[in-house]
């Protein structure tokens, strides 16, 4: 599976790509690694706005919950 062309410049996926939460690895395979990258909405804003969006929003578009950052 080819990886998102932003991976290596993805706040989003620095910042959680070691992470444990399974709801947080299941978005980084099925989006990062998987089918669903250019569905991420982390991509959209990027384009929308010409700057990527907060680290901790999620590639559905809602953010990760406090307790969890
Ligand atoms: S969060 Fe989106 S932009 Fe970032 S690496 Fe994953 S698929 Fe690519």
């Amino acid at each position: 599976m080819i990886d998102c062309e932003l991976l290596a410049d993805c706040g989003f996926f620095q910042k959680y790509q070691d992470t444990l939460d399974m709801a947080c690895k299941g978005f980084l395979n099925t989006y990062c690694r998987g089918e669903k990258m250019d569905e991420c909405e982390r991509k959209k804003y990027r384009m929308e706005h010409g700057k990527p969006p907060s680290d901790d929003m999620m590639p559905s578009g809602q953010m990760i919950p406090k307790q969890f950052r």
